[in-house]
């Protein structure tokens, strides 16, 4: 009854996931895992077809729905469509860590991982940029306990737009705020209707923009109770998740 859900929250745009679909009507070893899902398991992996044989020690994990295959959240991806998929993992440059991440919270096939590394590993880009690229350092955040105890902030701009979006560590649920005006005042007023809502976090997030570096911003925090701090990595990884595939 969930299923229909699992396509909904994939953050696959809609024509992606037509040809997904596509692919994997087309491809054999998808069509024989459907099979195997739907029919059951044998007791040994030997009696698999062998294409089938690298799923079965997940194959507790495993569903379909809307004629695609899933692991838990993720989507399988049929052979044809991987290396189209790495492309997109890989279409801002971020490095490595980042691109994984993305790559495990919604897709999966066999050897997925060791295959972004090399792709990554090989891309002519990031190793034009230098290796400061590629050996991107991710600060693994713990995750707090409870929602907006710790948020990250960050401005974007769209359509000639500016907005504020507040992400919130504990659920990753996100805020965005249209801006009148890009100063600190402006970003205040709107982490002031945020937090009013959602409580006041411990902790805020952010790059060191001139609108969280000012002793405006400074002393709103320390008014506010919470600690600021600079962290420009949580935002290059944020920026990577909210991004459409
Ligand atoms: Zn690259």
């Amino acid at each position: 009854m969930e299923q229909v859900n699992l396509v909904d929250h994939l953050p696959i745009a809609r024509p992606l996931l037509e040809e997904l679909k596509q692919c994997t009507a087309k491809d054999e070893v998808m069509q024989e895992i459907q099979a195997v899902v739907m029919n059951g398991w044998p007791m040994r992996q030997q009696d698999l077809p062998s294409g089938v044989i690298p799923y079965f020690h997940i194959r507790d994990e495993l569903s379909i729905a809307n004629g695609l295959i899933f692991r838990g959240e993720r989507v399988v991806i049929p052979k044809s469509m991987r290396q189209g998929m790495i492309e997109r993992l890989h279409a801002s440059h971020l490095g490595e860590s980042s691109c994984l991440k993305r790559a495990r919270e919604c897709l999966y096939w066999p050897n997925m991982n060791s295959e972004v590394k090399n792709y990554i590993q090989r891309c002519d880009v990031c190793r034009a940029m230098g290796t400061r690229q590629q050996k991107e350092p991710l600060k693994q955040h713990e995750i707090p306990e409870r929602p907006w105890a710790k948020v990250g902030a960050d401005l974007f701009v769209l359509d000639s737009r500016d907005y504020l979006v507040i992400t919130d560590y504990y659920s990753n649920f996100i805020e965005v705020d249209y801006l009148t005006t890009t100063t600190s005042s402006g970003v205040i007023h709107k982490m002031k209707a945020q937090f009013a809502r959602h409580g006041i976090p411990e902790e805020v997030v952010t790059d060191n923009g001139p609108q969280f570096t000012s002793d405006e911003f400074a002393k709103f925090g320390a008014k506010w109770n919470s600690s600021t701090q600079l962290h420009l990595h949580f935002i290059l990884r944020q920026m990577g998740k909210w991004k459409m595939l």
